[in-house]
């Protein structure tokens, strides 16, 4: 062993600002340095890991304590240091780029799985859900709603047991497994709008019968929503946003209201772009009932365009193209949850061929 090196100035505990007059042990050895602090009192650190030298002979240990030399360091004892800490970081950096790699590789593939397994999930445990509990949770979902957003339909009941009856008879042809209740209400809440709840209730509003005016475009619609329940949509969109919440919840962690804000702000993008997966669907099934009946699918383009257009009614003129123009571009109301228009008509057109 060689003579230690004694460097004079303030000691450091970890995280303090109070330091203590202290000279600093520097003794080269085998392993490369052994670095003690001999406090005022005399007492002697255990020996220290040099983490890193800055300017101004500050030395940092691991664990977070610190020394400050009181005069810039001789050369002799800074190369010693300097030659220690570059060992140090020329290993780091020759480990860091694989394990940079692997951690970003690692990353990409949790947020791969934790994006495909909720999907998943939701259609395994709907397969898996019983017809019976699927139909409770939408019954449960109609007997709410009527309350706070449905009234009593003004249609008279004869129309009401026609269209039924053709909706049940376009059920038969298209071999459907799931044959639905369909109930008309009044809706100042949904206005123009037909939903479809777990389990098959489909609701059909005033409103929507009003501005389609024809029963067989009606018929386009309530198709529409057919394919919906056949294909068990709205019960996976239920557990698809309970899954991710609840995933999220794990993830990001409840506790932090900001992070909380941010995983619903996730949630409903993603519900959302779920939802319109579902709608494309939806459509594309909805076509081939129509077909299936010998009805022309057009009926059901057609009521799209209504839908679309339905805020333009009143106007004439350049107000008219303009409102066409913006209609066509936005998704407002019943299209908010839908293929944006411009996109859904276009496809729509394609699949009709026409
Ligand atoms: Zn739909």
């Amino acid at each position: 062993m060689s003579t230690p090196h004694l460097v004079e100035g303030q000691f450091f505990q970890p995280l303090s600002s109070k330091s203590r007059a202290a000279r600093l042990r520097v003794e080269p050895c085998e392993e490369g340095l052994f670095v003690t602090a001999i406090l005022e009192d005399g007492d002697e650190t255990a020996p220290l890991a040099v983490d890193d030298l800055q300017a101004e002979g500050c030395l940092h240990f691991a664990g977070g304590c610190y020394f400050k030399a009181d005069r810039p360091l001789p050369q002799e004892i800074a190369s010693l240091f300097k030659s220690r800490t570059q060992r140090r970081i020329a290993r780091l950096e020759a480990f860091s780029l694989p394990k940079a790699l692997a951690l970003g590789l690692a990353l990409i593939l949790c947020v791969l799985a934790f994006r495909a397994a909720i999907p998943l999930a939701a259609s395994g445990i709907a397969a898996a859900l019983p017809d019976r509990l699927e139909r409770m949770i939408g019954e449960q979902a109609y007997a709410s709603m009527k309350v706070t957003g449905f009234a009593d339909s003004g249609i008279p009941p004869e129309r009401q047991q026609e269209l039924r009856r053709r909706a049940a008879a376009l059920a038969e042809t298209a071999r459907l497994t799931r044959r639905p209740e369909i109930f008309f209400h009044r809706s100042a809440l949904f206005g123009a709008n037909a939903l479809a709840l777990p389990g098959g209730p489909i609701v059909v509003t005033d409103e929507l019968v009003a501005l389609l005016g024809s029963d067989d475009a009606v018929l386009a619609v309530i198709a529409h929503e057919m394919a919906h329940v056949e294909r068990r949509h709205a019960l996976q969109q239920v557990l698809n946003v309970a899954g991710a919440a609840a995933m999220a919840s794990v993830v990001l962690g409840v506790d932090d209201s900001m992070i909380e804000e941010l995983s619903a702000t996730l949630i409903n993008v993603w519900s959302f772009k779920n939802s319109r997966d579902y709608e494309k669907e939806a459509d594309l099934i909805g076509l081939d009932i129509l077909r299936a009946a010998k009805l022309d699918p057009r009926l059901f383009l057609t009521a799209i365009e209504k839908l679309t257009l339905q805020g333009c009614a009143d106007l004439a003129g350049d107000a008219l193209a303009r409102c066409r123009d913006k209609s066509v571009a936005v998704e407002t109301g019943w299209m908010s949850t839908h293929p944006a228009a411009k996109d859904r008509l276009g496809y729509l057109r394609a699949a009709i061929g026409g």
